[in-house]
């Protein structure tokens, strides 16, 4: 199945200027999100991971059903004041201020494996805060994966070094 035909480009959202690829048409489309979260396991399994971490809000809509596929509990990593219980916190640089994920303490463990997941790599600032928070928690970065990664923008140069996998690239 054609996957990147299931994405929609929505040209100035959400500022003029930016070509966002709108991932919800894909996700209504029954057979394309199973062939899309089967094709990520399949990929993933040899990261060997013991645990999935995914960022809010769309990271959980493939990162939840991605650890289900694969036997695995799944850890949320969450804008800040969402998470009940002792967080611990990330805090990054965006182009005009500060922004921050938060994980449950003890969600992970020292040593675990983490898989981390997110739906689009683009300036890969929003995966590099994911990965420091993981490594706070004393957590190891297993292998990173993204439904789709977006070229012009080098979000890998980020992630140099760890193991990553991309289902769509796009211009
Ligand atoms: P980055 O931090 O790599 O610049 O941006 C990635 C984050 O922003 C991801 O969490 C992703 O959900 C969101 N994002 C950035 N650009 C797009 C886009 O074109 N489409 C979608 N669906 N999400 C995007």
């Amino acid at each position: 199945m054609d996957l990147a035909g299931k994405i929609r480009l929505i040209k100035d959202f959400p500022k003029p200027g930016i070509n966002f690829r709108d991932i919800t048409t894909l996700l209504q489309d029954a057979a394309a999100f199973r062939q899309t979260v089967d094709k990520l396991s399949e990929l993933c399994r040899q990261f060997e991971a013991d645990v999935v971490a995914c960022p809010e809000a769309r990271g959980f809509v493939l990162g939840a059903p991605l650890a289900y596929a694969m036997g695995k509990g799944v850890v949320l990593l969450r804008k800040p004041g969402k998470l009940p219980g002792q967080t611990l916190c990330h805090s990054y640089d965006l182009e005009y201020g500060t922004d921050a994920l938060e994980v449950h303490a003890g969600a992970i463990l020292p040593g675990q494996k983490v898989l981390l997941v997110d739906d689009v790599l683009a300036t890969g600032g929003t995966v590099a805060a994911a990965v420091e928070l993981v490594k706070k928690c004393g957590g190891e970065i297993a292998g990173v994966a993204f439904l789709i990664e977006l070229l012009g923008l080098a979000g890998r140069e980020k992630l140099k070094g760890l193991p990553l996998i991309t289902l769509l690239q796009l211009e």
